[in-house]
């Protein structure tokens, strides 16, 4: 993408020779990562995130009308830094049928779904027969519909469940209806971190690899950081780093979100003095500038608000999310519970002097995403 920027100017000699390297479009190092988060320089290292997003995708921000379906909250997992499982007998715990996710999603089609994204707890009765009958009824409802669906975690328990690969177990999604995966549980991909927050789920290795067959089969992902709980700056970069490694192998992460992690709910949260709070806004940006190969930075409104959302279009991000209609993960960790539309979407973006794009089934993603990856192999 060829524009004319002004070159953002530096406070400091180190922050200026990182500038240098984002500016000739040069690749930062774990080094480059410790140090934008080191500095007390905020406002610089969002300007330079600014820089980096407008050159990387322009000015437009994408938005979906998502519907969320979370098939049940029942979990055989118990992860600390989790406000949404619930156990069989627990007054708070829920099941829906096939049948029962039909009439839901039929109850909201007038309001011009463009996808529904599915994830919930590990169970049983959520196994591939339940999703082989979920998705052909959402299907046959619309089979414009884009289904992005499950966790890799959710993937794996699904993969032993049957005692299949990884990748049959995709193979049979895709030809039910699977367009995508909308990239949860990825939290630090750190083992020390995942020991305290999500001990008993799959290793980082493993998370990535399931990614990794996810594109090798042609289905695109989302990824997600769990950031602001025991995990230090480094843990951070390293992720990133992580992400960015796979990413150069497979081109397959579409999108890449920052998850502010909540206190409310959960064990985790319960050692609140020994947690770390973070600066979202310096998330957001060392985001954008390590991940110089996956083009988009989404920003969950409803985690964070819309003001700070607004905000964080200007430290690196290029996707408010969407409607979130009938999201409860967030709720039940005490995030915000808003009636969005897409008109007032569009009317936020707007007033931020960006240019709104609806996601169509996943399309315009999409083809943005082949033209960006034909740009990282061409430059
Ligand atoms: S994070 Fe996922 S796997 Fe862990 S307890 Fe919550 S629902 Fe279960």
């Amino acid at each position: 993408m060829t524009q004319t920027l002004s070159h953002p100017v530096m406070p400091t000699t180190e922050l200026q020779i990182i500038a240098d390297k984002v500016i000739a479009g040069q690749r930062l190092s774990f080094e480059d990562g410790c140090h934008l988060f080191a500095t007390p320089h905020e406002d610089a290292v969002g300007e330079l995130a600014n820089f980096a997003r407008k050159r990387l995708v322009g000015d437009t921000v994408y938005f979906a009308t998502t519907l969320y379906i979370h098939p049940t909250n029942l979990c055989e997992l118990s992860c600390p830094m989790c406000s949404f499982y619930a156990k069989p007998g627990m007054k708070k715990a829920w099941f829906m049928t096939p049948e029962q996710i039909e009439t839901k999603v039929r109850s909201h089609i007038h309001q011009n779904l463009t996808e529904i994204h599915i994830v919930g707890g590990l169970w049983r009765e959520c196994n591939l027969p339940y999703y082989q009958e979920m998705f052909t009824r959402i299907k046959a409802i619309d089979p414009k519909l884009h289904i992005k669906a499950l966790t890799p975690v959710e993937y794996d328990f699904l993969a032993r469940l049957h005692g299949l690969t990884i990748e049959e177990v995709f193979k049979l999604m895709i030809s039910w209806g699977l367009g995508s995966l909308p990239g949860g549980g990825a939290e630090v991909l750190v083992e020390r971190i995942r020991k305290q927050v999500a001990p008993q789920k799959i290793s980082s290795d493993e998370y990535l690899n399931i990614h990794k067959i996810a594109h090798q089969v042609g289905l695109p992902s989302n990824i997600t950081m769990l950031f602001g709980h025991v995990e230090d700056d480094e843990d951070l970069v390293t992720h990133l780093c992580k992400v960015r490694e796979l990413q150069d192998e497979t081109k397959g992460f579409q999108t890449f979100i920052p998850l502010k992690y909540h206190v409310e709910n959960n064990a985790l949260g319960k050692r609140k003095q020994r947690l770390k709070s973070k600066n979202d806004k310096k998330v957001f940006a060392v985001s954008r500038l390590m991940l110089d190969n996956v083009r988009n930075v989404k920003v969950l409104w409803n985690y964070l608000g819309i003001d700070v959302a607004k905000e964080l279009l200007f430290f690196g991000a290029n996707d408010l999310s969407s409607t979130n209609i009938e999201e409860q993960i967030i709720i039940a960790a005490g995030g915000i519970q808003v009636a969005m539309t897409k008109e007032r979407l569009c009317q936020i973006i707007l007033e931020c002097g960006r240019t709104p794009k609806e996601i169509h089934s996943g399309h315009c993603y999409a083809e943005d995403q082949k033209l960006f990856n034909c740009s990282l192999t061409t430059s």
